[in-house]
């Protein structure tokens, strides 16, 4: 009874769907017209098969199979923490899938290397026995990258969007030295990461091993970092990773954050990476892990923290390059100092030795940091010098 009634509202359906095409038709007037349309789609349709290359079909299936999927929300929003020979791991949900790349995305692979980093957010497919197939890379909002020094300009992607760079170093040995913290300020912010600066060895300064007047110098210039970055609104934490100070200070801007360890080698970078992931990374072993030593072969992975956030897991990373800062751009990274620039008499003010100067003028009443100013001025004799040389 039921299914003789449907097939009387098919049949109602089909009919009346005759009605609006003979209407339709009615309403045109001329039925050939509809008809000679309709060849002519027909045909178009024919010779694009034989104009277009298998490759474009095949990626516009797959592009539509993706948009179907993201419609129908089969996809699932995950993060890449590692690349294993395996495949992709990437984290769901709390837990691990194994993932590969569909062909679309192997095809780009070629083009740029790296279609796929650490860190990368990604949509997959969910497979049986907790798989995936990659179906696609969520754009970067920011890019680790290593480069040796600043003459090589090739970037070599290390992971992508990465909240904070932690920049480490530490006084005494390896002592203090701010024009290399000012320099990973800026390759962070050039990355699109934000900057965090950890003074590691700070039990130094009250040990009876380390010189007196060595301690007392060493002090000094803390101090005045702090003021410095205080003034520059860049966060500075003081640690000891040897007496464990200082390290419910790095857990709280960790939270939640994905980080990477940065900083001069043995300025403790392993041993604080050791305190907030529990890992066990060799610590001390500065020959190994610098150079050509492990941790530049052996690929990075994104590390969970049991209090909330990810952090990169290499403390290999000693540098990443500066490259092609015009002037203008390096005194944008000191906005405590660009600030003073308006009344500058040159509009191409370098300020550094201009008479006329309003930064040298604010400096030299000490309204800005006599380490900045100084790390400022190196910056552009040393991109001078890079331009020279080319
Ligand atoms: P990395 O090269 O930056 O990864 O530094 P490591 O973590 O390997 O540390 C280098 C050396 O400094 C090792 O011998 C550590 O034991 C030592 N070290 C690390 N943190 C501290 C600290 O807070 N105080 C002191 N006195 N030594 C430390
Ligand atoms: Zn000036």
């Amino acid at each position: 009874m039921s299914h003789s009634k449907k097939e009387e509202d098919s049949s109602q359906a089909l009919s009346s769907k005759w009605v609006a095409c003979s209407l339709e038709e009615q309403y045109y007037g001329d039925s050939r017209k509809v008809f000679r349309a309709e060849r002519k789609r027909l045909s178009a349709k024919d010779r694009s098969k034989y104009k277009k290359t298998d490759l474009d079909k095949y990626e516009k299936g797959i592009k539509k199979e993706i948009a179907d999927k993201k419609n129908e929300t089969l996809l699932a929003r995950g993060r890449v923490l590692s690349i294993t020979s395996q495949g992709f791991i990437v984290e769901y949900n709390g837990q691990l899938y194994t993932c590969f790349l569909r062909g679309l995305l192997k095809k780009q692979k070629t083009q740029h290397k790296n279609i796929v980093t650490v860190g990368d957010f990604v949509l997959f497919e969910e497979l049986a026995g907790r798989e995936g197939y990659i179906i696609e890379v969520e754009e970067r909002k920011s890019i680790l990258s290593r480069a040796d020094n600043l003459s090589r300009r090739k970037e070599q992607l290390i992971a992508a969007n990465i909240d904070q760079v932690l920049i480490t170093v530490s006084v005494v040995s390896p002592p203090l030295k701010p024009h290399l913290i000012d320099r990973y300020i800026i390759a962070a912010r050039k990355g699109g990461m934000a900057p965090v600066i950890l003074i590691n060895k700070t039990d130094l300064l009250e040990s009876e091993k380390v010189e007196q007047h060595v301690r007392h110098e060493q002090l000094n210039l803390l101090k005045e970092c702090e003021a410095a970055y205080r003034k520059a609104e860049i966060p500075l934490i003081l640690l000891s990773a040897e007496k464990g100070t200082g390290i419910d200070g790095l857990k709280d801007v960790m939270k939640n954050k994905s980080s990477v360890f940065s900083g001069q080698s043995g300025a403790g970078k392993s041993s604080l990476i050791n305190f907030v992931t529990h890992l066990n990374l060799s610590v001390g072993e500065t020959v190994q892990k610098t150079g050509k030593g492990s941790h530049t072969t052996t690929c990075t992975h994104l590390v969970p923290l049991d209090f909330g956030g990810l952090c990169i897991d290499t403390p290999g990373i000693k540098s990443f390059g500066i490259w092609d800062l015009s002037e203008q751009e390096i005194v944008s990274y000191f906005a405590e100092i660009q600030e003073f620039s308006n009344e500058c008499k040159y509009p191409n003010c370098s300020h550094t030795h201009e008479l006329d100067c309003a930064i040298i003028r604010a400096f030299e009443c000490g309204k800005i940091s006599p380490i900045r100013y100084a790390s400022y001025v190196s910056l552009i004799e040393t991109m001078r010098e890079e331009h020279k040389r080319r």
